[in-house]
């Protein structure tokens, strides 16, 4: 396993992780600042800056990308299907223009969270058929352009609304379907929030094997979770076994980026240096 005790040369930030403290370019700056190699931005942040300024940004701050966040939401209102694709094709060509190696797909679930203004509908099994459908075709897209497809399993507290794929089990099952000839092209964001409990998670990140392990997003489960989507903990402060579950990855040969996403009130609410600082120290001696 690699040695992260004396450098940060392989964390990422996730940007959304200071999204409260400033906009992307000041982001950019203080990644800089703080001897980051790697970053994981969204799509509002680059859209508010324009694609052509962030791309050039990221590149002069000598910035690798670590993935784009995010594509998906795939369910929709039938009559909505060309927006849905149209807006993760743009996903796609912004990750390509940026240099990212991937897109992160949170794929939606209910089509009326997915999609606002989607009629109401309970059919999860339904929402499932679509997100398949749906990615299958982004998949061609994606292959053309050089941009690989990072399905993300959600923790099943987001089963209703955000995600309708929520173990690994079942995103490496969509995975096979889509993409059996393991080309890369098709993979997990293996989010640490989201799959720490799964009594599967060794077997399947062996199953996954390094073709398949596209992205790595740390942080930590507090006991107790005040909130369900914005109290995620900062790496040591919590209780997901970090190193052990980094350890499996990197026998499957992973050697990538171990990205810090957090949606934290708490850290939203600390200066942008004090948030960089902890992630570095905490990265040397808890990831
Ligand atoms: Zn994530």
């Amino acid at each position: 396993m690699r040695d992260f005790s004396k450098d940060h040369r392989w964390l990422s930030l996730n940007t959304m992780t200071v999204r409260k403290q400033g906009d992307l370019q000041t982001i950019i700056d203080a990644c800089a600042r703080h001897g980051f190699r790697g970053i994981s931005p969204w799509r509002d942040q680059v859209a508010a800056m324009g694609l052509a300024r962030a791309a050039a940004a990221i590149r002069g701050a000598g910035l690798e990308l670590s993935g784009y966040c995010r594509g998906g939401m795939f369910t929709s209102d039938p009559s909505r299907a060309q927006e849905v694709i149209d807006d993760n094709r743009r996903a796609v060509d912004e990750a390509a223009a940026l240099g990212a190696p991937c897109v992160v797909l949170v794929v939606g679930s209910l089509p009326q969270y997915s999609r606002p203004g989607s009629p109401p509908s309970k059919d999860i099994a339904a929402a499932r058929a679509r997100v398949k459908e749906v990615l299958a075709e982004l998949l061609l897209y994606a292959r053309k352009a050089k941009v690989a497809l990072a399905l993300e399993p959600l923790h099943p507290m987001y089963a209703a609304d955000r995600g309708c794929v929520n173990t690994m089990r079942h995103a490496l099952d969509i995975c096979d379907e889509l993409d059996p000839q393991r080309s890369g092209a098709l993979g997990l964001a293996i989010d640490l929030y989201h799959v720490w409990w799964d009594p599967e998670l060794k077997q399947q990140i062996e199953r996954a094997g390094r073709e398949r392990i596209l992205a790595f997003h740390v942080c930590d489960w507090l006991v107790p979770t005040k909130h369900l989507l914005e109290d995620r903990g900062m790496m040591g402060d919590g209780v997901i076994e970090i190193q052990r579950i980094r350890n499996w990855l990197e026998a499957q040969g992973f050697s990538g980026y171990c990205e810090v996403e957090l949606f934290s009130r708490h850290w939203w609410d600390q200066p942008l240096d004090t948030v960089l600082r902890t992630c570095v120290e905490r990265h040397r001696s808890v990831v």
